[in-house]
């Protein structure tokens, strides 16, 4: 699966400027199990911005990275970035690999860290998190969050490695995130027109930016078609 690999690149060109706290998967924060609602009167903050997956089959290190300030020393609302890069094994066949896409998407609904509440839509990318004073007082932090994340995307066996990325720093390129999330979406909303879809006609396929753009798109859609 190498269709994300040119978003990776650049979501680390975009961060390097920034200064990063790495640590490799420690002890995981609580996971509550089911979804919590945490009131305005008892949140420390909210984290407001992009959350995505983005997919290889290159190798990751499970690891959490922090850049920018911690939730024990953020003080208001906060604009927020969460990246996480998976390795998948190189399944081959596309269709299971597409697959494996679709499940790792829906980790995120299944995760649920004590004090910090994760909204999102499955047809967007955007995530807001609200963190309980509750959960500071308890010493929430980003790495903790994030190994829980790790032991929740290795649930599933095809994961073979995870990195979580946050972002708080005010330096940030949050556009340039955002975008990056929108053509993350591209990509997977042309490779799903791609496995459902057997008749193509690039002349007039709205997806044909991304194909263009995305090395090895088009050839998946003939070798789908028959054509090749
Ligand atoms: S190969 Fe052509 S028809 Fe298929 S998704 Fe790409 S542009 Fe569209």
């Amino acid at each position: 699966m190498k269709f994300f690999d040119s978003l990776i690149d650049k979501a680390n060109a975009l961060l390097a400027p920034l200064p990063c706290r790495t640590q490799s998967k420690s002890v995981a924060w609580d996971d509550v199990g089911k979804n919590q609602v945490i009131m305005r009167r008892d949140t420390a903050f909210e984290l407001e911005g992009t959350g995505f997956n983005l997919v290889t089959s290159n190798c990751v290190n499970d690891e959490t990275v922090v850049i920018g300030n911690d939730p024990a020393d953020i003080v208001k609302d906060t604009r927020f970035a969460r990246i996480s890069i998976i390795q998948i094994d190189d399944v081959g066949d596309e269709q299971q690999a597409y697959n494996l896409i679709k499940k790792i998407e829906y980790v995120k609904y299944h995760t649920f860290p004590d004090g910090y509440m994760m909204r999102s839509t499955s047809r967007s990318h955007k995530e807001a998190v609200r963190v309980a004073k509750s959960a500071i007082k308890s010493g929430i932090d980003f790495h903790k969050v994030g190994s829980l994340m790790i032991d929740k995307y290795k649930e599933i066996p095809a994961v073979k490695g995870v990195k979580v990325i946050f972002v708080t720093h005010p330096n940030a390129d949050f556009g340039g995130i955002e975008n990056l999330a929108v053509k993350n979406s591209e990509i997977a909303e042309t490779l799903n027109h791609i496995m459902n879809s057997v008749n193509f006609d690039c002349s007039t396929c709205n997806l044909k930016a991304i194909c263009d753009e995305v090395d090895g798109m088009k050839e998946l859609h003939f070798r789908k078609s028959g054509k090749e």
